[in-house]
């Protein structure tokens, strides 16, 4: 089967007043149906960039693609039109975000605001819609649904509004979902409770899922696959455990070593000493050089590619010089 999603050297630009910022720059990444990838790293690595230029959301006029493809169901999306993206979008790629009181719209009752897609979409009247959106309530674990799809959004807890959420993304039964830190807003027994249900979702749909997040802990039991980004590049990507198990570079290598290794939940992954690079005056060769306790000449000189170093598992890549020597 082909992938749902492959995204092939996406390369993105924002126009700033103190010039062109690359938030990405050849991004490779691809995702099956019934496959979770988890896309990991910290804030201004480009996770959240990557999702908006798959869903055609990138800020306008500021953020554009400059390279690279996008390819969904046979199509190269990047190239097309937003609209005609954002169409595609609606019904078969869905999104969450990290803060569902954002998203949700405070004047609507829940159930009102669960029931719209099925009427814009599937053409139902009220009364059917409602009655989907109850099932679907249900499915997500509000108690009491059938009451509580005429309350307002502000009456619910931050957990059942993230179940909300996931009850509006995945109405239409998309193909593909991504969870942009869908449960960083949240304490870590209910992080827990979502991650299980978009998991559950997921095995129920088959749908590909993608989710991003700061924090390796939460991810560890949902994704198969991760992708880990730092300045706007993919620095390694493989399975999970390999990845865990066997880190090819030095940043996942170090935010690896910072998590405790009970309950490695709600670890932030800030722990490596110097900060991201500023995207406006990226370091040169390997952006990651000036924290990187392995550097050498090399490293300030030359980009180091995504490749698999020997020895390593298939589909296992880093981008670093000295994988073999020192991991
Ligand atoms: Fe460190 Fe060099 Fe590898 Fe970059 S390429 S991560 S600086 S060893
Ligand atoms: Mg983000």
């Amino acid at each position: 089967d082909p992938p749902l999603l492959r995204v092939e050297g996406l390369e993105v630009e924002f126009s700033t007043s103190a010039g062109v910022l690359r938030a990405l720059d050849g991004v490779s990444f691809e995702v099956r149906a019934g496959e979770t990838l988890a896309i990991l790293g910290e804030s201004g690595s480009g996770k959240s960039v990557t999702a908006q230029a798959v869903m055609a959301l990138l800020p306008q006029p500021a953020g554009s693609i400059v390279g690279g493809r996008i390819w969904y169901g046979g199509r190269d999306i990047a190239a097309e039109p937003v609209k005609q993206v954002r169409k595609l979008c609606a019904t078969e790629i869905a999104m969450i975000f990290q803060d569902p009181l954002s998203s949700l719209n405070p004047v609507f009752r829940v159930g009102d605001q669960v029931a719209e897609p099925f009427r814009r979409r599937r053409g139902m009247d009220k009364r059917q819609a409602l009655g989907k959106a109850l099932e679907l309530l249900k499915r997500v674990g509000i108690p009491n649904a059938e009451t509580r799809i005429r309350d307002y959004p502000h009456q619910f807890s931050g957990g059942q509004r993230q179940r909300i959420m996931i009850a509006m993304a995945i109405a239409l039964k998309p193909r593909l979902l991504i969870a942009d830190e869908p449960t960083t807003a949240l304490d870590v027994t209910v992080q827990a409770q979502i991650m299980d249900l978009l998991a559950d979702l997921q095995a129920e749909t088959g749908m590909g899922l993608i989710l991003i997040s700061h924090d390796l802990g939460v991810v560890a039991d949902v994704a198969q696959r991760a992708a880990i980004m730092y300045a706007g590049r993919v620095v390694e990507t493989g399975s999970i455990r390999e990845i865990y198990d066997h880190p090819a570079h030095p940043y996942p290598k170090g935010l690896l070593e910072s998590i405790p290794s009970e309950g490695a939940r709600g670890q932030r992954l800030t722990p490596i000493s110097g900060s991201p690079p500023n995207l406006l005056a990226v370091p040169s060769g390997c952006p990651f050089h000036p924290r990187c306790e392995f550097a050498i000449d090399v490293c300030r000189t030359d980009v180091p590619m995504l490749r698999r170093p020997e020895g390593w598992e298939a589909g296992h890549e880093a981008a670093c010089h000295r994988s073999e020597e020192v991991l």
